[in-house]
């Protein structure tokens, strides 16, 4: 048994912005494993909760008229690395969140809870971040649009009013269009932990695969909230692809970040992962672009 003051379960949208007007202190709950977790500890016992979680319209992923993805924010990780829409344009991301704990989070926790709880940790963020994804945020006002960029205003702490409740996270085409890329998650052992440090990377080449046109990257943990990479993606404009390639990007990269000192790692010991991983997501990313050191 959960410690929750009300549960409400809306039908529709509709219902679920109605009720988080009526009731702005209440809890969205959507797969749960952040919130269940911290009502058993204690630390949002007695909460009064709106679970989304059966809302299907809020669930799946689908390519709109002008090519833009359009992931639903219930949709769950392991339906994000299944989705052939995802796998055949923007693999990295299935990618991504396939590192997510274990099978069990994987089959329970969405997109949009782990992009909506603001840790920097979150596998989902950087890639988002890296392919300048856009939110669709919904209150009973209308629709706001949102570039995910903007979204998070610190550790824990998201750009969402108590009225709102994120409804889509769009991928512009310009966006994922020829590009290819990778994500590299460090943490402490292959499952079930959370990222000390997470990179990635996606890049579009020239025709003839020897000049980048555009490299994005973004990290997790590297600072308080998931952060791109700007200095290190304009140094990497226009750059040849060659074995220094890789020390542009990641000897700009460092100047875009400022980790802490966590219990998992010292500050020091980060840098040097958002160094190496730069330069290994870099060269990855650049491989399956057919680009050739
Ligand atoms: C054992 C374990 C291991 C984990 N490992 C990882 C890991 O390796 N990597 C990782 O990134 N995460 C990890 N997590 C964290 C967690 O699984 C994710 O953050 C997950 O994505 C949260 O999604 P959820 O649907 O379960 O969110 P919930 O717990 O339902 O909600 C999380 C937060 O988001 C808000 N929210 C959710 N959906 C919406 C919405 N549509 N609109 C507005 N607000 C919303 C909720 O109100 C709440 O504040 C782990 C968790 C556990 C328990």
């Amino acid at each position: 048994m959960y410690d929750f003051e009300k549960i409400y379960q809306p039908k529709t949208i509709e219902q679920a912005l109605k009720l988080k007007a009526e009731h702005p202190e209440a809890l969205i709950l959507a797969g749960g494993s952040d919130i269940l977790i911290k009502t058993r500890s204690g630390k949002l016992a007695g909460s009064t909760v709106i679970s989304i979680y059966g809302l299907d319209e809020l669930r799946g992923v689908c390519i709109e008229d002008d090519g833009t993805i359009l992931i639903r924010p219930l949709t769950s990780f392991s339906h994000i690395t299944a989705n052939p829409i995802i796998a055949k344009y923007i693999p990295v991301l299935g990618e991504a969140v396939d590192q997510v704990g274990g099978p069990q989070i994987r089959n329970i926790g969405t997109i949009g809870g782990n992009i909506c709880n603001g840790v920097t940790s979150a596998d989902s963020a950087s890639t988002l971040k890296a392919y300048d994804a856009v939110l669709e945020i919904a209150s009973v006002d209308g629709i706001r649009i949102l570039p995910y960029a903007e979204f998070n205003l610190g550790p824990g702490k998201v750009d969402l009013h108590p009225n709102e409740i994120l409804t889509g996270i769009r991928i512009p085409k310009d966006s994922y269009e020829n590009t290819y890329g990778q994500y590299i998650k460090y943490s402490q052992r292959n499952a079930m932990d959370i990222a000390t440090l997470g990179c990635s990377v996606n890049v579009r080449l020239s025709a003839d695969c020897k000049t980048v046109e555009r490299l994005r990257i973004a990290f997790g943990v590297a600072a308080p909230t998931p952060i791109r990479a700007l200095s290190a993606e304009k140094a990497a404009t226009g750059a040849q692809v060659n074995e220094s390639l890789m020390e542009t990007v990641a000897s700009n990269a460092i100047l875009d970040v400022n980790p802490r000192t966590s219990w998992r790692a010292s500050k020091e010991f980060r840098m040097q992962l958002i160094s190496e991983l730069s330069r290994r997501a870099t060269r990855a990313a650049v491989e399956k672009a057919g680009g050739k050191f």
